[in-house]
């Protein structure tokens, strides 16, 4: 068997589903992971892959991290997610409306959403063919700036470890990426009164209204990795905790919005070596995939999306004190803590 065929039976998918639609120029593939909490949420994301197998390698990693974030988040939801083999410039409606048909054949099991490369008007085709849809732009609308109220509570539960207080006044922290979570949480964590270095790919409008309005020092990402700050806050990419990076950081904890951050559970170790605090991405960025879940259980209410996201501060405080006292890295016991909701098993950490 290919390592690809055996994460199927290593990650212990329900269903994996390949879809051919020559018609509409869909080949996709719908990967349900666990639905035993519940009706699974996770993207639809598009994206040119080299081949079948890349895609199906990134749809089954994909979809058991839906099912941990969702987990971890005390969501009564499972974890799936959706590919599309296509570049953007091949995007159509038929694509769209095709591939909602195929959510549509899991009668209910799989609500999808935009994700890279799918945006809310691409959902709205969606919706033509399948109401199983979440995050529509005229109900709990654009997850970004709950996801970076997420993650800013995530921070200050990460400061009071440090300092004994969550008062961010003069704590230094380093952002990567001012983008649609970066650009919000660095806004918050200004008014919160951090000291805040900034580096960002594109969106120099934003680096702009960072640095002269909030008083941001910029910095190229080369240099970002090696500020001393308290709070390293990786927005932008996933796999930017490695070995080229770890040993040269001077940041007290880590703790950002983006997705996949450490490139792989060694690196989460090596971080526990160094005595830098982790924040798992998966928790402290669950703000988003809580804001969505919120339509298809009851009518959708922005204040209780945000005391339910607040509750992130609690659980970041439980996973960096259990890690504290156990020396387990923060990583693998947010995994074992959402696997033990999923699949009943006792949680070594509780
Ligand atoms: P985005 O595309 O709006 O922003 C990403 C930003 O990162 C851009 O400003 C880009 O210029 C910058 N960037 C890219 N590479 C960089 C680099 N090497 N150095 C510095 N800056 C760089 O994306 P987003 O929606 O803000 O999401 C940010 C991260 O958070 C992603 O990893 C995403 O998967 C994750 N995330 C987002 C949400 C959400 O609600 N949007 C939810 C959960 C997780």
């Amino acid at each position: 068997m290919s390592t690809t065929l055996n994460l199927i039976s290593e990650y212990q998918h329900e269903k994996v589903l390949f879809v051919n639609n020559e018609k509409a120029g869909l080949h996709a593939i719908l990967a349900l992971h666990n639905t035993n909490l519940g009706p699974a949420i996770g993207g639809c994301r598009l994206y040119p892959y080299a081949g079948l197998d890349a895609a199906l390698f990134d749809v089954l990693r994909l979809s058991r991290g839906m099912s941990h974030k969702n987990a971890a988040a005390g969501l009564p939801c499972g974890g799936a997610k959706g590919v599309i083999i296509a570049s953007p410039a091949q995007k159509t409606p038929a694509l769209f409306e095709a591939f909602g048909e195929a959510v549509e054949t899991l009668g209910g099991k799989y609500y999808t959403a935009e994700d890279v490369n799918t945006t809310t008007e691409d959902m709205n085709q969606v919706l033509h063919t399948t109401q199983y849809v979440v995050g529509r732009d005229t109900v709990s609308g654009d997850p970004s700036p709950v996801t970076a109220y997420g993650v800013f509570c995530g921070i200050r539960a990460i400061a009071n470890r440090l300092n004994g207080t969550d008062d961010l006044h003069g704590v230094k922290i380093a952002l990567q990426g001012l983008g649609h979570v970066g650009f919000d949480l660095a806004h918050r964590l200004y008014e919160a009164g951090a000291d805040l270095t900034v580096s960002t790919h594109s969106n120099r409008a934003n680096m702009e209204v960072a640095v002269k309005e909030w008083g941001a020092k910029e910095v190229t990402d080369e240099e970002l990795y090696r500020t001393e700050c308290d709070i390293l806050s990786p927005c932008a990419l996933g796999a930017t905790l490695n070995y080229d990076t770890i040993p040269n950081l001077k940041c007290r904890a880590v703790a950002g919005a983006a997705n996949n951050q450490l490139l792989d559970d060694e690196c989460g170790q090596a971080l526990r070596d160094r005595g830098i605090l982790y924040a798992p991405d998966f928790v402290i960025n669950g703000g988003g995939v809580i804001n969505a879940a919120q339509e298809v259980f009851t009518t959708y209410n922005r204040e209780n999306v945000l005391k339910q996201v607040a509750g992130i501060y609690d659980t970041i405080s439980w996973i960096v004190e259990r890690s504290g006292t156990t020396g387990v890295p923060e990583g693998i016991i947010a995994r074992e803590f959402a696997e033990s909701r999923i699949y009943g098993t006792p949680c070594r950490f509780r």
